[in-house]
């Protein structure tokens, strides 16, 4: 399995890409989140945006769905199908709320979420499958009262998507993956919403060796910053456009 990062940046991010991951394995993909930056990520990267077929969105913050319309609309019009959509059942109609003064009308007539995607509506703690490999998603501790998920894949990978560090679930799946791609916005100061380095540094040392970080903020955008940080921590950052291999 190959995991390529579209992007690492936070919400305020101008530098680099909003947070993203695309994992490719077996014949088939996966994309975590899909922000606006990923049209470019992906033409960076030499994926056609026609062939993203799969994407999972963890919750609906901004720079995580800003690129859902385009995708819908991409597909439609230049694709060969509908993207599948997993998403927590309780984020459906939000989503369609946010997209739906762009997307319902059209010169055929009013249009449905379901006429853009293939919507899989998954209950907490769903699974769903592919290419083999079967994904379990988890609720994160983002903001109270908002659903947020993360993403595991055992053996492969867990993705903590936008979340406090959740120590007890980090420790416990830390065996069952090759690494953690955990979120670290990199600032000084308390974000209730989010993990800091602090809080990663309070992982066992077994735990912080396959730990890579992701959505932080556009300091580290520069490579020789995240090299350097890199050398000194035995956690690491992931840059955009970064792929990390995953034995099968
Ligand atoms: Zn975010
Ligand atoms: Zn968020």
């Amino acid at each position: 399995m190959k995991i390529t990062f579209l992007g690492t940046g936070d919400m305020f991010s101008v530098d680099q890409h909003h947070n993203s991951v695309l994992a490719e394995f077996g014949d088939t993909h996966l994309v975590i989140d899909f922000p606006e930056s990923n049209a470019k990520a992906l033409k960076q990267y030499g994926f056609p945006m026609t062939d993203i077929h799969n994407v999972f969105i963890t919750h609906l913050h901004e720079d995580h769905i800003n690129g859902v319309q385009m995708l819908g609309y991409y597909a439609q019009i230049v694709g060969d199908r509908k993207p599948r959509l997993f998403i927590h059942e309780e984020l459906v109609d939000p989503l369609w709320s946010i997209l739906s003064p762009g997307m319902r009308y059209t010169t055929d007539g009013e249009r449905t979420m379901s006429d853009y995607y293939d919507v899989v509506p998954l209950p907490d703690g769903g699974t769903f499958e592919l290419g083999g490999v079967t994904f379990e998603t988890f609720r994160t501790k983002h903001v109270p009262g908002m659903v947020s998920n993360g993403l595991m894949a055992k053996s492969y990978f867990y993705y903590s998507a936008d979340s406090r560090l959740d120590q007890k679930r980090v420790e416990e799946v830390a065996e069952d993956v090759q690494l953690i791609f955990h979120e670290c916005h990199m600032h000084d100061l308390v974000i209730k919403s989010h993990t800091s380095l602090k809080d990663l540094e309070q992982l066992p040392a077994h735990v912080r060796a396959k730990t890579v970080l992701m959505h932080y903020h556009d300091e580290y955008a520069n490579a020789d910053k995240r090299a350097e940080f890199n050398q000194q921590h035995d956690l690491r950052m992931a840059g955009t456009l970064e792929s990390f291999e995953l034995d099968t």
